[in-house]
């Protein structure tokens, strides 16, 4: 595969949860000034939510919502618009971004139910089924379809069957899954999922963005206690006229249109998924066969960020290690896993099997040098 990316003379290679490395024709949108009320801009917007759409696998009865800002602000217009005032949501954790939904549901005065699990273990759809039974007073659940603080899968299409099952409303932060896992909304009987533009969808960070079932969003007015967080109304300004109700970051609206046909272009999701799994396969294998250790089980493990320990030895500096990885062109993250230090290698975005070769060779490198003096 040929890529198209190209690098200002001090970029890395961002090996991240997001923001990620683009593409140069998603750059390139940026380079013109939109006025979001003429008719080319609204026809962008029409475009970009039907793309939306397709990505989802084409749900009827379900609507996209572009949302100004990061993909926690989708999350909380998700949870905020969705559970009612008077509502009770079980919030499923293992994980930073489900300890994310906890506190936001808190904030918003919602009364919360919490099942968490470790970090490393995928929650189980037996005991989801066994919360919701014992608890009548649970409206709705929310999940996370891939941790990313981990890099973990969670059993999303079995949640989805056990909340099914018990007539309650499901809510997924898919946001590092969107564009490439299947994730399909009506499938699941998902009343939203919510992602971003800057995670699988390879756009850069500003759009947040939630797929919802219409029915859910009907009955869902009024809820929400935020006006510029309420899917209903940012639904309806779309559907009366087209428009934003408040101003839209008109450039990252353009390269997330130019992002939707490169996804397109690559095949579309299935397309995406085998480039970051063969990525991801190269760098789980490449590191353990330096020593490194991967926090999870291969099982558990999706191919969109992959979190491994530090080397056991006295020497290793995860600190050392990063920069010395970044002056080699590679960014990784430090970790986020609460119980114990860790690393993270992100295979999404403009990251190809060949960039994940180069990072094992520069991996190779460094610890062969061993730790740098002074
Ligand atoms: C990245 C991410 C978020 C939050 O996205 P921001 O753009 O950082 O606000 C939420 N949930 C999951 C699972 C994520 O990976």
């Amino acid at each position: 595969m040929t890529t198209s990316r190209q690098y200002g003379a001090d970029a890395p290679l961002l090996l991240t949860p997001g923001p990620l490395t683009t593409a140069a024709p998603v750059r390139s949108a940026m380079l013109r000034d939109w006025g979001s009320r003429e008719a080319d801009f609204i026809a962008l917007t029409t475009r970009l939510r039907e793309k939306l759409l397709a990505v989802a696998g084409q749900p009827t009865g379900y609507a996209a919502i572009p949302l100004q800002g990061s993909g926690t602000f989708a999350v909380e217009a998700m949870i905020a618009t969705f559970v009612p005032g008077g509502g009770k949501v079980l919030v499923l954790v293992n994980g930073s971004y489900g300890r994310r939904m906890v506190d936001m549901a808190r904030r918003l005065g919602r009364t919360v139910s919490v099942l968490e699990v470790g970090e490393d273990t995928p929650v189980d759809p037996a005991r989801v089924d066994d919360a919701l039974a014992r608890d009548k007073a649970i409206t709705d659940v929310a999940a996370v379809h891939v941790e990313t603080t981990s890099g973990l899968l969670n059993p999303i299409d079995g949640i989805a069957a056990a909340v099914a099952g018990r007539g309650r409303r499901l809510l997924i932060d898919a946001m590092s899954a969107f564009g490439a896992l299947a994730c399909y909304p009506d499938r699941m009987n998902a009343s939203a999922i919510a992602a971003s533009s800057n995670k699988c969808l390879e756009g850069v960070p500003g759009v947040g963005i939630v797929i919802a079932a219409e029915d859910a969003l009907r009955t869902s007015a009024g809820h929400c206690p935020s006006l510029s967080l309420d899917l209903c109304d940012q639904w309806r300004g779309f559907e009366q006229n087209g428009q934003w109700r408040f101003t839209p970051p008109v450039q990252v609206v353009a390269a997330l249109d130019t992002a939707l046909d490169l996804l397109a272009d690559e095949g579309g999701p299935p397309a995406r998924l085998a480039r970051y799994s063969e990525t991801a396969r190269i760098i789980r294998s490449g590191l353990e066969g330096l020593g490194l250790r991967p926090f999870l089980a291969p099982d558990h493990q999706a191919p969109i960020i992959i979190t491994f320990h530090p080397l056991e030895d006295r020497s290793f500096s995860l600190i050392d290690f990063h920069d010395r990885l970044l002056d080699a062109g590679f960014a990784i993250y430090p970790g986020k896993i609460t119980t114990t230090p860790t690393f993270r290698v992100g295979c999404i975005g403009q990251v190809f099997p060949t960039d994940a070769r180069r990072f094992v060779r520069a991996v190779e490198t460094i610890l062969r040098a061993g730790k740098r003096k002074g």
